[in-house]
């Protein structure tokens, strides 16, 4: 296979949209001459940073659009391109102190299509090169990590090599030897004398944060694309070993004797070789399947476990690759749909802080408001203060902010060559915002809380958590009805909800007969919930659900609970001393005991159900793991115990069934090992449906 490279400047805007023509035609030569040059510097620069340093200072999408300017420019003034311009070149030079490796075929970059218009204007392109020709075209995932090209001599690999600028990239095998995706020898019995397989090098989004959690203020990574490149170029290939980098094989480039004739083919004979080839890939026969492809994957990227900025689409049939060819840098056989970015750039405008329902001090970022993906975000979580320290983030600085999925809005990276030395040092307030009372740090955890049980902001919270459906799960009364309840004077305490009347719920404005009598019957019905869901709604500090199932099935009652001691507490299998320290203190709290006096008499029950070792799942245990598709996890963990089974705590041999979502975790290994039935979440859908039936 071969990727002709010319060098022809005819038609290098081909399909790039033009940037305000208007605006570049009323300029004179000379403006033009000096905005080129200066174009030509900033994205310099931006490659330097972003190549080399592999710490961008610009967005993609400021870069992008950087250049696209000086395209624009270059094309319609074609005496203003310079041979070195970076609009004729790929990436950045290898740095000078690591062994260098010439490409033997030229590893190029991509041309982008940003919507479905500039794709097909490829496709149009292509045609009128190749009149007579069908296509068909292979989708991929465009994995966003760093192109790496891997030498194997008899089977061997000699060597791995970065793009660098092309031509010549920066040759880093020692650090490449130890990604574990990457085969030292070749499998199958066809093995070339010689052959380059290419593919990404890319780490996992989990890895990445992971990283940037360890990482210290001032060095963190902006995405997982240049964490991937800054591990893999490291002096010490330990270094390298410890990040976990992964690597997807996508591309035969040079090779001694070509074994196959489409790029679909490539594929399959890499996979044999053993590399890991991204399962996504498809072959399709249709521009409308091609289209498909891209429309699909725009939503379903933040499913995956690692990140993509959009598609590649190779035209499959390699003898009409070779006759399509190259201009610049790109091939005229493939083109990326990209998607729009996921992270920009904006200022941090304040940090606030707002009081969690168990008083934890929760710090946001106030942002200046930019759209992410169609969505104008304007503030983003902030975690903690050992957060915002550690990330050294400063008021008035510049950040980078991501939104992938449905997360809310992070705030990645303070972007520090943006600094003008007016940004100030943030620090937490000394006294919460709301009741003023000494905000309380707990030694060695990143948390600060405000202790006072009355402070308005935690009251709030946390009467909507009690009502909450992970709680007593009282539908039809939400957050605005919370707030309205609480400033009618009706609700200070939980409690309180049992005590409510038909009239006070009517002298409420906007509440009429039926959804006063609604909210009644819901309240009614809440004081049926199972304990360990009381547990949960008490709002006692680190009680959530798995906790609160394994403390009341172990107590079966409040009452016991109440005597118990803090080592009975703690005895349990699956409490560790923090949950129990806590749940112990809050027991003993006249006013808590008071409270739970109060939800007695007005009948909430606080018995643990027998029926759960009745049912037909009686006596096995289940463990669940990864993601499941049907439903949330917590919705699976209940129809098992509402049919008798338990949920286990953690991995042992005596576990009955660990059930295996998408991208399970160390609990696969590790029930593995034991060896425990593992079931995937079809066998659990089944089993609950023969069961509920
Ligand atoms: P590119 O990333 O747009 O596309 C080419 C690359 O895609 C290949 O080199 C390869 O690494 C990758 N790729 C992933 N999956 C692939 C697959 N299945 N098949 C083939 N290739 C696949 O191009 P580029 O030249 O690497 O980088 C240019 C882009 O990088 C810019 O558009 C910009 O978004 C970004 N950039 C940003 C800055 C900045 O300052 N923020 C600076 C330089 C570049």
């Amino acid at each position: 296979m071969s990727n002709k490279q010319t060098t022809s400047d005819d038609n290098l805007l081909e399909y790039i949209e033009p940037v305000a023509p208007e605006q570049a035609s009323q300029n004179t030569e000379e403006d033009l001459a000096a905005r080129a040059s200066e174009l030509r510097h900033q994205i310099e620069e931006a490659n330097y940073q972003y190549y080399v340093n592999d710490n961008p200072v610009l967005t993609d999408a400021e870069y992008d659009q950087l250049m696209l300017e000086l395209q624009h420019i270059e094309h319609e003034h074609p005496e203003l391109q310079t041979p070195d311009s970076p609009t004729q070149r790929v990436g950045a030079g290898p740095v000078q102190d690591v062994p260098q490796h010439r490409h033997p075929i030229a590893m190029l970059s991509l041309k982008n299509a940003r919507n479905e218009e500039e794709l097909l204007a490829w496709h149009k392109r292509a045609q009128s090169m190749l009149p007579n020709a069908t296509f068909s075209y292979v989708c991929e995932l465009k994995i966003d990590g760093l192109a790496m090209a891997l030498t194997y001599e008899q089977g061997k690999l000699t060597v791995g090599a970065s793009r660098g600028d092309g031509l010549i990239g920066e040759d880093w095998t020692p650090n490449v030897r130890t990604i574990r995706t990457i085969p030292q020898k070749l499998r199958s019995a066809h093995i070339p004398a010689k052959v380059e397989v290419r593919g990404e090098i890319y780490m996992s989004t989990k890895s990445f944060e992971k990283l940037n959690a360890e990482l210290n203020e001032g060095r963190l990574f902006a995405n997982p694309r240049n964490a991937a490149a800054g591990s893999l170029r490291q002096k010490d290939a330990r270094t390298t070993a410890s990040r976990h980098l992964d690597f997807f094989g996508y591309q035969i480039g040079y090779i001694q004797g070509l074994p196959v004739d489409s790029q679909w083919e490539a594929l399959q004979v890499i996979r044999a070789w053993g590399f890991s080839v991204n399962p996504h890939v498809k072959l399709v026969h249709t521009l409308q399947d091609v289209l498909a492809y891209c429309k699909q994957w725009e939503t379903e990227r933040f499913n995956l476990p690692y990140e993509i900025d959009g598609v590649v689409i190779k035209i499959n049939d390699l003898a009409q690759q070779e006759e399509l060819g190259s201009v610049a840098r790109d091939p005229r056989w493939a083109i990326a749909f990209k998607y729009p970015p996921i992270e920009v750039a904006t200022k941090l405008l304040d940090i606030r802080v707002n009081i969690g329902r168990t008083g934890s001090v929760n710090p946001w970022a106030l942002l200046e408001p930019v759209n992410i993906r169609g969505v104008t975000v304007s503030r983003a979580t902030l975690h903690n203060e050992g957060d915002i320290q550690r990330k050294d983030l400063r008021i008035g600085d510049w950040v980078l902010v991501q939104r992938a999925g449905e997360v809310i809005p992070q705030v990645v990276k303070p972007i520090i060559e943006r600094r003008t030395g007016t940004e100030q040092v943030y620090h937490l307030p000394e006294y919460c915002p709301l009741c003023n009372t000494p905000i309380v740090r707990v030694p060695d955890q990143a948390m600060a809380y405000c202790p006072n049980l009355e402070c308005p902001a935690r009251n709030l919270e946390s009467i909507i958590h009690f009502v909450s459906r992970g709680a007593m799960d009282i539908e039809t009364i939400g957050e605005k009805m919370c707030a309205q309840l609480i400033n009618a004077g009706y609700i200070k305490s939980v409690a309180d909800f049992y005590t409510l009347t038909r009239d006070q719920l009517l002298a409420l404005e906007g509440i009429k007969e039926k959804s006063a009598d609604n909210m009644l019957a819901a309240i009614e019905a809440s004081k049926q919930r199972p304990l360990w869901r009381l547990l949960v709604a008490l709002n006692i500090r680190y009680m959530g659900e798995k906790a609160a199932q394994t403390v009341a099935t172990a107590f079966g009652s409040i009452d016991k609970l109440l005597a118990a001691e803090e080592s009975d507490i703690v005895a349990i299998p699956g409490i560790g001393p923090k949950i129990g320290h806590s749940l112990y203190t809050w027991l003993q709290e006249p006013r808590n005991q008071a409270l739970i006096e109060r939800l007695r008499q007005a009948g909430v029950h606080m018995q643990e159900e027998q029926q759960a070792n009745t049912g037909p799942l009686a006596g096995q245990t289940f463990l669940l793991t990864g993601r499941l598709s049907s439903m949330t996890r917590s919705a699976a963990e209940e129809a098992i115990t509402g049919l008798g089974g338990t949920i286990a705590s953690g991995v042992s041999k005596s576990l009955s069934h660990l059930i295996v979502g998408e991208d399970a975790g160390a609990k696969l290994t590790k029930a593995q090992k034991a060896g425990v039935p593992i079931h995937d979440e079809q066998w659990l859908v089944d089993l609950l449906k023969e069961h509920s039936a």
